[in-house]
């Protein structure tokens, strides 16, 4: 995928506009959040793509080769890991991501992270310096041929930790003294307290009715304790996640699949939401899942809009987004060049320009998709890509894929 930005001369309906004033807000955002029309039901029956195939990192080739087991380091355990420090990158448990390293820094990271454990530690590098949690990432499929060659490889986020000590060795390798932090699980609250004399009418809640029907039994409970029983629900878990899952609906009923397990939700939320690196940051520091969601129901609690960064234009919102893979609407995918990019899929955008190249298949994301470079109209910003189907029998036939950093995300 080519991030360039060529001279764009075409607005997202594939015609030609005028750009006469690319660098000047021409653009009251206040004037224009009006809805547009979209159609759910062409995204709910007639989608012929694939959801499984964009997680497969197909552009990077099929002659990696699949590396068997898996590291899990203690938790509270403390260890030298090789950093990748890349700015705007952060990774949570679960995340896959993909990577091509050119470089012979990196190259001989991985070699060494290959030789090793496969494991290495990224973090993200912020006003210029770096931010000292991170997630490990083990490496599952890797192809490497050579301290010149370039290398490739997708990895998988696994454990968070903390840096301790940077330990540099040599003149070009970053290695890190760190410990891994724990995932401390907790279940429902008060539980130790709980009258024994309700335990047959307690049930295993999994419906908003269900945990309604709980409320009377905890409300009882509750009153042997120093607190009313609707500060404790605010702590309980299994309530925030169903929360949090009837909001995020809409992207379930497009195909992705949404964990249920709080720990799997709160980290499945922070890597598909569109969220800047300090809300980011924020949520990798958490040990807890509830502190995690209780922070993000928070971004559910209305359809947030999402605008340029630069120029604030508005681009579209929240209930645009779709997934068109399994893991969800926001990916991280890179390029040959080494550069890792976040994007977030949406069926419709406004505000954005086409390059004038013509749509290109190399390297795509999304196999059957060609795609082009979309900048903003008014501020000439690079902001990702519009993907158009090559087959004509493939739906969505065109949707917009964005980069995170492009965009802002704000209540209306
Ligand atoms: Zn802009």
């Amino acid at each position: 995928m080519d991030s360039s930005t060529d001279d764009p001369s075409t607005d997202d309906d594939g015609t030609y506009s005028d750009l006469e004033y690319p660098n000047y807000r021409q653009y009251n955002v206040e004037e224009d959040y009006s809805e547009e029309t979209t159609d759910e039901t062409f995204l709910s029956t007639e989608r012929t793509f694939d959801l499984t195939l964009p997680a497969t990192h197909s552009y990077l080739g099929s002659n990696l080769t699949e590396l068997i087991g898996r590291t899990i380091l203690e938790d509270g355990i403390y260890v030298n890991l090789p950093l990748l420090v890349k700015k705007s990158v952060i990774l949570f448990p679960g995340q896959t991501l993909p990577m091509t390293a050119n470089d012979a820094q990196t190259v001989d990271m991985i070699k060494t992270c290959l030789e090793n454990d496969r494991t290495l530690g990224v973090v993200c590098l912020g006003y210029g310096k770096m931010v000292p949690v991170g997630t490990t990432a083990e490496i599952y499929e890797c192809l490497y041929n050579g301290p010149e060659q370039s290398c490739r490889l997708k990895a998988i986020g696994r454990q968070r930790f903390k840096i301790l000590r940077v330990i540099t060795q040599g003149s070009d390798k970053i290695l890190a003294n760190v410990r891994v932090l724990p995932e401390i699980t907790l279940g429902p609250p008060f539980f130790d307290e709980r009258l024994a004399s309700l335990n047959h009418l307690r049930i295993n809640p999994k419906t908003e009715e269900d945990f309604k029907k709980q409320e009377r039994v905890e409300n009882l409970d509750a009153v042997v304790t120093p607190w009313p029983a609707w500060v404790y629900r605010q702590y309980d878990p299994f309530r925030l996640s169903l929360k949090i899952r009837q909001r995020l609906q809409f992207i379930g009923n497009r195909g992705s699949n949404i964990p249920e397990d709080p720990a799997h939700l709160s980290y499945w939320v922070a890597q598909n939401l569109l969220l800047d690196d300090n809300e980011r940051i924020a949520l990798l520091n958490y040990d807890c899942a509830i502190s995690r969601l209780q922070r993000e129901i928070k971004y559910l609690v209305e359809d947030k809009i999402f605008i340029c960064s630069i120029c604030d234009s508005y681009i579209g919102r929240q209930s645009n987004m779709f997934p068109m893979s399994k893991e969800g609407p926001q990916g991280t995918y890179c390029n040959p060049t080494g550069t890792i990019h976040e994007i977030v899929t949406l069926y419709h955008a406004r505000s954005l320009t086409l390059s004038p190249s013509p749509p290109s298949v190399e390297y795509t994301w999304f196999p059957g998709y060609a795609w082009t470079v979309a900048i903003c109209k008014h501020c000439g910003a690079y902001m990702g890509w519009k993907f158009t189907a090559v087959e004509s029998n493939l739906r969505p036939k065109a949707f917009w894929g964005l980069t995170r950093k492009s965009l802002k995300s704000k209540e209306k």
